[in-house]
């Protein structure tokens, strides 16, 4: 048997295994590589009230009101996909915490027949006002990223953030009930990578998972040289086994495709490894992105992309047809390159 399908069995059997009763449909939305899309990241806004120096430029422009799409477009976006086998929807931006209107789209969203996750990824400024009236519409899970926990590297990793803010917003969100919380942190080698340990006894001793993320080259910065920070996850990994201890965990979250993860000995709390660079997981993709201004992105790695803003404005009766038909065009793979920007646009765009 190749190690892709005995991957492919493990991954089924953890999935019966914590989902008995969960037997997918079929997605209408197959590529030409036979994967089924499964998983929507929605943008509610490309801005945001942190800057943080691997995501943004200093100068950003952010786009006019006009070419965001309004949230009645967003809800119909989403409920496109979801009628086409999309059974996950993230909210990200930008800060989706900062769109007005955040929680009654949520609302919305959450009661779409067939969407079994609706989820966010925060920065946590806002959590503290937010968490509770975002559980209560229907988000289950939430993502909240915080790359150091010390208050002035903080401020320079986000150009003006408080890490206070963000401690406070993660405790209002474990008070308010979410099914999982998970910390994300972007490791930057000589910026934050003496952190690795402290992040993750933080996301233990608050009973929370964390992901380390590999920095992709997405828009122009002038921070740091990525080529120069880069740090390979499997470099993490080694070190939280020698510190914790590490065991394979049968958590797999059906609907997110590639996440993978470990668990940390002798407690609850998970470890994800998101390795864009070093170790290319594009063979299980099963999501798409759709930007603020309603780009349909088929690849994070690429410009393949469907207006879907002219769409919804212009013939909504084909909107649904489009998205099938788009399929065909997502790209195989993506290939990063620390030391060229191919992709202009930054992540805060994109959607991460
Ligand atoms: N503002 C929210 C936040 O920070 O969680 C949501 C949007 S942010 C773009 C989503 C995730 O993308 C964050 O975890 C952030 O750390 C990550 N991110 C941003 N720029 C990145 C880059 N160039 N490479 C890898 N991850 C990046
Ligand atoms: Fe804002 Fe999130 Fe980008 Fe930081 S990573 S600048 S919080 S969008």
């Amino acid at each position: 048997m190749s190690s892709n399908a005995k991957s492919a069995e493990v991954q089924e059997s953890a999935a019966e295994n914590s989902e008995q009763e969960y037997k997918p449909l079929k997605s209408s939305l197959i590529d030409s590589f036979n994967r089924q899309v499964r998983y929507l990241r929605l943008s509610v806004t490309d801005r945001c009230n942190l800057r943080c120096t691997y995501c943004m430029a200093e100068d950003m422009t952010f786009l006019p009101k006009s070419r965001v799409l309004s949230l009645e477009e967003m809800a119909l976006v989403g409920r496109a996909f979801v009628e086409l086998g999309v059974e996950k929807i993230r909210l990200t931006g930008g800060e989706p915490l900062v769109r007005k209107g955040i929680v009654e789209l949520a609302e919305n969203l959450s009661q779409l027949n067939g969407l079994r996750e609706l989820v966010m990824t925060t920065n946590g400024v806002l959590l503290d006002k937010f968490a509770q009236p975002l559980n209560n519409a229907g988000v289950r899970r939430l993502n909240i990223s915080i790359d150091s926990l010390k208050a002035e590297r903080f401020r320079e990793l986000t150009r003006f953030g408080v890490v206070e803010d963000v401690f406070r917003g993660i405790d209002a969100a474990r008070q308010a009930g979410f099914q999982r919380i998970k910390l994300n942190a972007v490791v930057l080698k000589g910026i934050n990578d003496d952190e690795v340990l402290n992040l993750t006894r933080f996301a233990i001793d608050k009973g929370l998972d964390i992901s380390f993320i590999e920095e992709m080259p997405l828009g122009e910065i002038t921070s740091h040289e990525r080529a120069k920070t880069a740090v390979e996850n499997v470099s993490i990994r080694e070190q939280l086994d020698a510190e914790f201890g590490l065991e394979e965990s049968d958590f797999h979250d059906a609907a997110s495709g590639p996440s993978r993860y470990v668990k940390i000995s002798n407690s609850q709390t998970k470890v994800g490894f998101i390795s864009p660079m070093s170790n290319n997981f594009c063979a299980s993709c099963n999501r798409v992105r759709v930007t603020a201004e309603g780009k349909l992105l088929l690849c994070l790695g690429n410009e393949h992309s469907l207006d879907l803003r002219s769409i919804l404005r212009e013939r909504p009766g084909s909107l649904k047809d489009e998205i099938i038909q788009s399929m065909q065009r997502k790209p195989q793979k993506h290939e990063f390159d620390p030391n060229d920007i191919t992709i202009t646009r930054h992540m805060s765009a994109t959607g991460g």
